[in-house]
């Protein structure tokens, strides 16, 4: 093995999209639904490929919220059993969007197959740990995947291409989660030194997942999770290959997040939220902390975003406007009609005023 890659590997910073020439005659005729077979599960899912998080914040409110979006959230995974049968006997329509987290320990195995013998359901599931390249990981996920043969499994967290193939391919994953270090409550860059940049991490890994082919239509797909700090860069993993995007920080802060609110004169204010690897998060949810693991993560306070409506209009507008700047019809073209170009950074500041 090489010491040093030489090549750089890039961040959403280090490029931006080039405006491409376009037949398209206005944003509304943008689709941004997309519809997945997917590389296990037999079932299809179509919808914004939008995903919230498993953070603490992400709860039944947002859940519902977003449903209405046609969007997906990761509920934390700190629901038990009877929240979880509660859920989804009121909302069966929001089964294909509400997805339900587990880690990596025994007991969040035995609740998902409780939720099974008590509902009859396979809920569509998130398997999140903060280091997915370990072999008891991909034995993990195909031991979920044995007991819900059809749930849609989202899994990671790695970076590196073999272990995204393993995980679709051996670990029975249809959607792998890609991204270490980038997220916005996460300081694994700081304490481990590890990490890739999460531009070339999507553009490698959505390569080699959409390599893989398990029958007709059912490829390998994959999410980019961590630092999307704006629409733009949402953008940029779209166009990058990603399948889907999960984004935490930036739902944090709307109306539907469970947790620490602050007012004014009864009016919400303030969102404090604590990425799931800190002391925090695990002196709120677990039963000891495990004095062998360093808190990776911090706490984050961000001002009131108002509603999911509201920041969901940003959000599908800005995608919109970059469909229309590259001259791609849906979701699924902009990853074809795209093209970036490598910029120093002064271009991906606000631009400034002149005479200020
Ligand atoms: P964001 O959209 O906020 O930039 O990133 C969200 C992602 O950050 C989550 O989906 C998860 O992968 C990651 N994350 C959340 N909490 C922590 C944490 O405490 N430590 C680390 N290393 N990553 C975290």
């Amino acid at each position: 093995m090489q010491k040093i890659i030489n090549e750089i590997k890039l961040d959403f910073n280090d490029v931006l999209i080039v405006p491409q020439r376009s037949t398209l005659t206005s944003r509304s005729d943008i689709n941004l639904e997309r519809s997945f077979n997917f590389y296990h599960s037999p079932r299809t899912w179509s919808g914004i490929p939008i995903i919230c998080a498993n953070m603490s914040f992400c709860s039944f409110d947002m859940a519902k919220s977003l449903a209405k979006h046609k969007m997906i959230a990761c509920l934390h995974k700190y629901h038990n059993v009877n929240q979880l049968v509660d859920y989804f006997k009121s909302h069966p329509e929001n089964l294909p969007y509400t997805f339900v987290s587990i880690g990596y320990k025994k007991s969040d195995l035995n609740h998902l197959l409780e939720f099974k013998e008590q509902t009859g359901l396979q809920p569509n599931i998130c398997i999140d740990v903060p280091n997915g390249h370990m072999d008891v990981f991909v034995k993990y996920c195909r031991k979920v995947r044995d007991s819900f043969s059809e749930s849609i499994i989202i899994a990671g967290n790695v970076t590196n291409t073999s272990s995204t193939q393993e995980l679709l391919i051996y670990g029975g994953v249809d959607i792998v989660k890609t991204g270490i270090g980038g997220g916005s409550a996460c300081t694994t860059r700081f304490l481990t030194g590890c990490g890739i940049p999460q531009l070339s991490c999507v553009m490698e890994n959505s390569y080699v997942a959409h390599g893989l082919q398990n029958g007709a239509k059912k490829l390998g797909l994959i999410c980019s999770d961590g630092g999307h700090k704006t629409v733009g860069d949402i953008c940029k993993a779209l166009c990058a290959g990603s399948d889907f995007v999960m984004l935490g920080g930036y739902f944090a802060g709307s109306d539907p997040c469970d947790g620490e609110w602050q007012y004014e004169l009864n009016n919400k204010t303030k969102f404090t939220y604590y990425g799931m690897s800190t002391h925090h998060a695990q002196e709120l949810y677990e039963d000891n902390i495990k004095n062998y693991r360093a808190s990776e993560g911090t706490k984050i306070t961000v001002s009131y975003k108002g509603s999911i409506d509201k920041v969901a209009q940003e959000l599908l507008g800005g995608i919109r406007s970059c469909c229309c700047y590259i001259g791609a019809g849906d979701i699924k073209h902009m990853s074809k009609c795209s093209q970036f170009c490598k910029v120093n950074q002064i271009h991906n500041n606000q631009n400034p005023v002149l005479g200020v």
